[in-house]
């Protein structure tokens, strides 16, 4: 569990990090004389990618939370473990794949855009 512990925390340092870097991207490309579409799209990618990693960073927290309260590995919904593969590639999941799974499909069939999903497994 320590390594996970460690993990965690790196990855919470490391976006962190990123979205500091990222609001400093922000706030020198608005002060640009650039071409306004090209600006405007460069400006929404990076809110898309700002609010990603916002989120992950959520869930990177909650994990670590989890891990201290004993809950870490149960998925939040169900209740039922989720698989040490899933974890092993994202150590800061909150829900079991299923249950993944019917969230995005109940967000997606709300007609939303996909991008503005927050808890997307990480790619
Ligand atoms: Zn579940």
């Amino acid at each position: 569990m320590d390594r996970v512990k460690e993990t965690l925390e790196r990855k919470v340092n490391d976006l962190a990090q990123m979205l500091l870097r990222r609001d400093g991207i922000v706030i020198e490309k608005s002060a640009d004389h650039m071409d306004e579409l090209q600006y405007a799209s460069e400006r929404d990618l990076a809110i898309q990618n700002v609010d990603y990693e916002s989120a992950v960073l959520r869930e990177v927290r909650s994990a670590l939370l989890r891990l201290q309260n004993g809950a870490y590995g149960v998925c939040d919904d169900c209740g039922l473990a989720i698989s040490p593969k899933r974890l092993k590639a994202v150590p800061w999941a909150l829900y079991c794949i299923q249950c993944q799974e019917t969230a995005e499909r109940q967000y997606l069939s709300r007609g939303e855009c996909d991008a503005e999903l927050p808890a997307r497994a990480a790619s």
